[in-house]
């Protein structure tokens, strides 16, 4: 139970729980070792006093020498092993998490990364994963291990004297409600910091990718006043952190060291009233340095590891997301895409309801509807990139439910509005579509997709770097470098979105001939925006609200007296672009 508790509190693996397990035991060994050394001391010092008023011989100094070597011999190997346990073994668990931490994500539904702020992402699997490491290493060992040494001593002091006991030890829970007092100050601290953290980090990468429209709008000065009011606010808020934390840790300490002064008057006034010898105030007094040394570095520890908690939450919510699994290979028969009854909310949101259609095979389906009816919607459930809430999509008589992602997606090419370019070169980028194509194949693909034209015109041709998401390209070349990938590629379904919207008329009707060769005998599922694209569909769903208003062939539903999809092409046949 507590393990759990611990587990969950630090985002620690089995393994890492058993390590900090093995790190705080041998913590507490290092920490009554140390008592062994006061007892030699307070030994000396004994016999020196007897030497001195009752006039015995003086102790053998070769039993000092004795009892030093071995106090030395297992200072050292404790010491060693206390390293061993909380510095050596943490880095195997930082390895284990980040793989863990990748693996989970890259079986996160793949929507999530579009919902997500990329730069809070990031802060996750580093300066999370950084700061818990900090934590794993530095302090759980150490702190669990001073709780229970202390606990031991506290003990022993009690039956050797309990008033001086007392005196002693007092300082130390008043010190700990102190602190654990001021738990949620320093939780408020650094929720705080880490939500200003993320806001300067997206204001950085909103600027580095709106440069151009920075600068033509002479946005410069007011973009840089605003990063600095950002950075100023984080600053003010680590620095408010600090020293909230700073204040009670040092409260405590200085709280805990009133235990030397209470000790030393507590054991005076027991001495003059003869109910103890001066031996005893002795003892206590070397024991009480000793009882301070763990919790002061400890102590120093606290106000990092409540801070850590907020990293551990976020590793945590990231472990605990549902993930879409299934079986690694998928083998449909035929592959008609089937909507069953679908519902779909992203969060609380209701998107879809009993959303029922099918996009056969060698057919264009087009989805057409207002604006936010759920369009962009049943696309991505038909590649789960979300998961549906409630009915199923099958394709080829598969629940695409029961199958990975990854091995449901080598059937699907997506021609989305937003393509996703990496800083490499066009030719790398095209052959993302399907890795190991020869360079004849690609260059066949961007050729059917008319690249070629623009990318001639590029310094280095197909050897062109394209910059970070292709910086250096308009959106209708973007859209042309999808195509040629999902032409390359060859899946046997196709999603398409406004596939043709930001391409230039002139190159309009080219593209328009490579997308039939694309979409020829496959599953077509369009997002049309076009009435030319409507008119070439096999079969037309009418969304609304998100559910089905109308379904049939382009001549059935426009022939539909009153019908939705009449009335719109009606409105829209004069004009070229499908919009409504
Ligand atoms: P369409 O493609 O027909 O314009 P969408 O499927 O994009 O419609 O959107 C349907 C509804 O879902 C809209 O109300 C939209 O605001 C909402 N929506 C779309 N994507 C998200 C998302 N990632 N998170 C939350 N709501 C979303």
């Amino acid at each position: 139970m507590l393990g759990e508790n611990l587990k969950r509190k630090y985002a620690l693996t089995d393994k890492g729980l058993s390590n900090a397990r093995k790190g705080a035991f041998w913590t507490v060994i290092v920490n009554l070792i140390a008592m062994f050394g006061a007892g030699i001391l307070y030994k000396l010092m004994n016999g020196f006093i007897k030497t001195l008023t009752d006039g015995a011989a003086l102790p053998s100094p070769w039993l000092f020498i004795g009892l030093t070597a071995a106090f030395a011999l297992l200072s050292y190997i404790t010491h060693l092993e206390q390293y061993r346990t909380t510095y050596g073994l943490v880095y195997t668990e930082i390895k284990k998490t980040r793989i863990s931490l990748a693996e989970r994500l890259r079986k996160l539904p793949l929507g999530y990364f579009g919902k997500r702020d990329l730069a809070d992402l990031t802060e996750t699997l580093m300066g999370d994963v950084n700061r818990l490491e900090h934590v794993w290493s530095h302090c759980i060992g150490y702190l669990y291990g001073a709780y229970i040494s202390t606990a031991i001593i506290a003990i022993a002091l009690f039956i050797i004297d309990w008033r001086m006991a007392l005196a002693c030890l007092w300082g130390v829970p008043v010190a700990f409600l102190l602190l654990f007092g001021s738990r949620s100050i320093a939780k408020r601290h650094s929720e705080k910091a880490k939500h200003t953290a993320v806001t300067v980090s997206d204001c950085i990468q909103a600027g580095i990718e709106n440069v151009r429209e920075i600068r033509s709008l002479n946005r410069e000065k007011a973009y840089l006043d605003e990063i600095g009011t950002k950075i100023d606010r984080h600053e003010k808020t680590l620095i408010g952190g600090e020293l909230a934390a700073g204040l009670f840790v040092n409260a405590a300490s200085v709280i805990m060291r009133l235990g030397v002064a209470t000790t030393i008057l507590t054991g005076a006034s027991l001495i003059l009233s003869g109910r103890i010898d001066f031996m005893l105030l002795f003892m206590f007094l070397l024991i009480i340095t000793r009882i301070y040394a763990p919790f002061d570095q400890s102590l120093a520890l606290i106000a990092e590891m409540l801070m850590s908690q907020v990293s551990a939450n976020r590793l945590n919510e990231i472990h605990e997301m549902r993930t879409a699994e299934g079986a690694d290979s998928f083998a449909p028969s035929g592959h008609d895409i089937v909507f069953e009854n679908v519902d779909f909310a992203y969060d609380d949101k209701k998107v879809l309801r009993g959303v029922s259609f099918t996009a056969k095979e060698g057919e264009i389906t087009a989805l057409v509807g207002p604006s936010g009816s759920g369009k962009s919607t049943c696309a991505r459930l038909a590649a789960r990139l979300w998961d549906v809430t409630g009915g199923s999509i099958k394709v080829g008589g598969v629940d695409i439910k029961t199958v990975e992602p990854e091995a449901l997606l080598t059937d699907y090419s997506m021609v989305f509005q937003d393509v996703m370019l990496f800083d490499d070169t066009v030719m790398e980028n095209i052959r993302l579509g399907r890795r190991g194509a020869s360079d004849e194949d690609v260059l066949a693909a961007a050729r059917a997709a008319n690249c070629d034209g623009f990318v001639n015109a590029l310094p280095h041709g197909y050897q062109t770097p394209i910059g970070e998401n292709g910086a250096r390209l308009s959106g209708g070349e973007r859209q042309r470098i999808s195509i040629a990938r999902a032409l390359l590629k060859d899946a046997p379904i196709v999603l398409l979105d406004e596939a043709t919207a930001s391409l230039d008329v002139e190159n309009e009707s080219e593209v328009q001939g490579a997308l039939s060769r694309l979409l020829r005998g496959k599953t077509v599922l369009v997002i049309a925006h076009r009435m030319r694209t409507v008119e070439a569909a096999d079969r037309i769903i009418v969304l609304k609200d998100g559910r089905v208003a109308e379904e049939g062939t382009p001549l059935e539903l426009r022939n539909k007296e009153n019908g939705l999809f009449a009335r719109m092409a009606e409105l829209q046949s004069a004009s070229a672009s499908w919009k409504v």
